[in-house]
């Protein structure tokens, strides 16, 4: 049966759906990816308030099986659809933004959406640093960490921004927690994504006023002997330039990866990749934004000879990105996704970065297969939040395909390449890491936050309502033992 389309407004007939309703199975598939495995929860609660989520609890208890949660769906493998288990759809919770001009603190629920945030900042001319993608939902951005608007130089959204959540704990209580109220489960909340241990209800976050945003994009062919050449003078210059107020991005991409010409999974016959810098800042002047992206002016003539196209620095408005990235992942409701991920040990020299990740950047299966990587910058502070792992470069593969075929040989391909760059990886962003399969799982926390999170998470969990920390703990073990061996 075909997938129905993605839609970030579902409208159910019932809050809570079992299987056999109409809606269970619009609801269980209405993810951005149409590969929605064969797990299928007893019941999914489309919640409107804490009550509402205490009762899903209470029922997960009773019939004595685990929870899932979605806010968005965009993390590609879906560990939220549990068989047999309950999930929690929060799509309809608190789904409204507050502005507290007093405070200048904004609250909102969890499935509140980039684009949602974006436009209610606009209206009262402020800022905060939601994720780049106009779907994407807040809770598993936040509880990931948030590599939000001009990351570098401000840190990951739940870093700095984030003040407060109202959590709804297992046992069925709604609590705050924040940096005088349980701070323990504030310290956990705080990148551990898909393995947290209570369902976040609303968020807190405070605001500064609003700038102008810029951009210059330049573009170049890139293939397998310009690769290091290119790489290094775009990573490179991203190092010169200033971290606060820009955001510098990197994709690989196919040009016919956007043509509605078209239609297949097929790389087609002589096609040749693009590497393409979107370099934004945030800044009130022209003039400043020149100053601040200035670093990529002077191209050798070895980079400057694979330009193919380039736009001075010039004004861009969120709405404008969102509407460009609104395509990255496909309008039609039959492309799949996969994506995989490294975080760079900043220790380990760029050429052996190069070396390692090139096949997972050129070597791209399908036409709509592409790169994603951003200088991220983010320290982490362990004491203050259980995101422990620094992200120095964030580096993505997002493998895309709509042949059902193709599976499962499609998903193994980048998984081996990502393998293969665990010796140059810190680790890897929480949100990549797979339910399905552990061969590109590598570590998401320091192995000391790991197990002070185990030690929180048992205390609040007992009963292990939220199941897929697991995973956390199966790579870190993977990691570890590969570590000690000498092969390395
Ligand atoms: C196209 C695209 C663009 C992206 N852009 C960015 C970006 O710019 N910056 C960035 O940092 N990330 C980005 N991401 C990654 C994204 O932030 C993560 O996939 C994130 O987990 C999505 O959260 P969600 O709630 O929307 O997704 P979901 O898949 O619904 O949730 C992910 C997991 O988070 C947990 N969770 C969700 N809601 C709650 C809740 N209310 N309470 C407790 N747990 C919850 C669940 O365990 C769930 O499995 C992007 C992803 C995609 C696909």
């Amino acid at each position: 049966m075909p997938q129905p389309r993605y839609t970030t407004v579902p409208k159910y007939n019932s809050r809570v759906l079992v299987r056999g309703d109409v809606g269970y199975e619009v609801c269980r598939c209405n993810n951005p990816t149409a590969d929605t495995p064969d797990r299928f929860p007893s019941e999914i609660h489309v919640v409107e308030t804490p009550t509402d989520v205490a009762t899903a609890l209470k029922r997960a208890t009773e019939l004595g099986t685990t929870v899932g949660i979605r806010s968005s769906g965009h993390i590609m493998n879906l560990g939220n659809l549990i068989q047999d288990g309950i999930l929690i759809d929060t799509v309809n919770l608190n789904r409204h933004i507050n502005y507290d001009p007093v405070t200048r603190e904004i609250a909102f629920g969890p499935s509140c959406r980039v684009e949602e945030l974006a436009a209610k900042l606009k209206e009262v001319n402020r800022f905060f640093p939601h994720g780049h993608a106009p779907t994407v939902g807040s809770g598993g951005f936040l509880l990931a960490g948030g590599q939000g608007w001009f990351v570098r130089g401000w840190g990951a959204t739940n870093q700095q921004w984030i003040l407060k959540m109202e959590i709804v704990v297992p046992d069925g209580r709604t609590v705050i927690a924040s940096r005088t109220e349980n701070q323990d489960l504030f310290w956990a909340a705080r990148g551990s994504g898909l393995g947290f241990f209570g369902v976040v209800t609303r968020f807190w976050g405070r605001t500064i006023p609003a700038s102008k945003m810029w951009e210059r994009i330049l573009k170049f062919e890139v293939n397998s002997d310009n690769y290091e050449t290119l790489m290094t003078w775009s990573i490179e210059r991203g190092r010169d330039t200033p971290k606060y107020g820009t955001d510098l991005n990197l994709t690989i991409d196919y040009p016919q990866k956007y043509d509605p010409a078209y239609t297949t999974d097929d790389v087609p016959p002589g096609a040749k990749l693009h590497l393409t810098l979107n370099l934004l800042c945030y800044t009130d002047t022209l003039r400043e934004a020149r100053t601040l992206l200035s670093a990529y002016d002077n191209m050798p003539e070895n980079v400057r000879e694979w330009l193919i196209q380039f736009h001075p620095v010039q004004s861009r408005t969120f709405e404008e990105v969102f509407n460009r990235k609104r395509g990255f992942l496909g309008n039609s409701g039959k492309e799949r996704w996969q994506i995989n991920s490294i975080m760079n040990d900043p220790a380990v020299p760029l050429p052996r970065l190069l070396q390692a990740i090139k096949p997972a950047h050129l070597e791209l299966p399908t036409r709509t297969t592409s790169v994603f990587m951003c200088h991220c910058d983010i320290v982490p502070d362990e004491e203050d939040a259980v995101l422990s792992l620094p992200q120095d470069l964030y580096i993505s593969t997002v493998t895309g395909w709509t042949d059902p075929k193709l599976e499962p040989a499609i998903y193994q391909n980048m998984r081996d390449h990502y393998r293969r760059a665990f010796p140059v990886a810190v680790g890897q962003y929480i949100t990549e890491l797979d339910v399905n399969n552990d061969d590109a799982n590598t570590k998401v926390f320091s192995d000391t936050a790991l197990a002070k999170f185990l030690k929180i998470r048992a205390k609040w969990d007992p009963k292990e309502l939220f199941p897929n920390y697991k995973k956390f703990v199966q790579a870190h073990d993977k990691i570890n033992r590969l570590q000690n061996k000498p092969s390395l």
